[in-house]
């Protein structure tokens, strides 16, 4: 079975620079604006012989309309459709109201779902992810997707079982 991994979190978090590092395309639109990926997007990526399939969303930011509201609709279909979710989070920002709602949802899947806490380039990651244990999503995986730390790590766990 081909993997697919959606990657899932509110706007700004870095899905869409993990998106090009695991599909090393420049196709997804990685721009400081938040919520600029606004429909659901998909890349291949490959990882030792496992071929894997990525789905970016736009975002989840809480209180939805319009745009926003199509935004993340996009994200719970690629729910949906994925077998595994990597939920990122940004680990300079700390715990957000946005970052529980889209918790309280993925808890009631029963969808193998990672916590991954982005943007631990350059700060300490203990404390980063020190927030995010409050999530109940599991333990926390720190990695810097713009830089590559620990991003080979991480899909060599997610992958394991394929
Ligand atoms: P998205 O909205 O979740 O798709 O987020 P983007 O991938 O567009 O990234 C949002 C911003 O965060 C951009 O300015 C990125 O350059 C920056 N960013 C992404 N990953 C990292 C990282 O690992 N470290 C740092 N310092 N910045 C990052
Ligand atoms: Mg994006």
């Amino acid at each position: 079975m081909l993997p697919v991994i959606a990657l899932v979190g509110r706007p700004n978090v870095g899905k869409s620079t993990l998106f090009n590092r695991l599909t090393r395309s420049r196709d997804a639109l990685v721009a400081d604006l938040p919520g600029l990926t606004r429909d659901r997007k998909y890349g291949e990526g490959r990882l030792g012989n496992c071929d894997y399939i990525v789905i970016d969303t736009g975002g989840i930011s809480g209180d939805e309309d319009g745009i926003d509201q199509r935004m993340a609709e996009q994200s719970l279909q690629a729910i949906d459709e994925a077998n595994i979710v990597l939920f990122l989070v940004d680990g300079r920002a700390g715990l957000n109201p946005a970052d529980e709602m889209i918790a309280n949802h993925l808890r009631r899947q029963e969808k193998e779902c990672w916590l991954v806490v982005n943007k631990t380039d350059g700060i300490d990651p203990d404390v980063a992810m020190a927030d995010f244990y409050a999530l109940g999503i599991g333990q926390p995986v720190p990695i810097a997707a713009s830089h590559g730390r620990n991003v080979t790590m991480l899909m060599d766990e997610v992958l394991a079982p394929f």
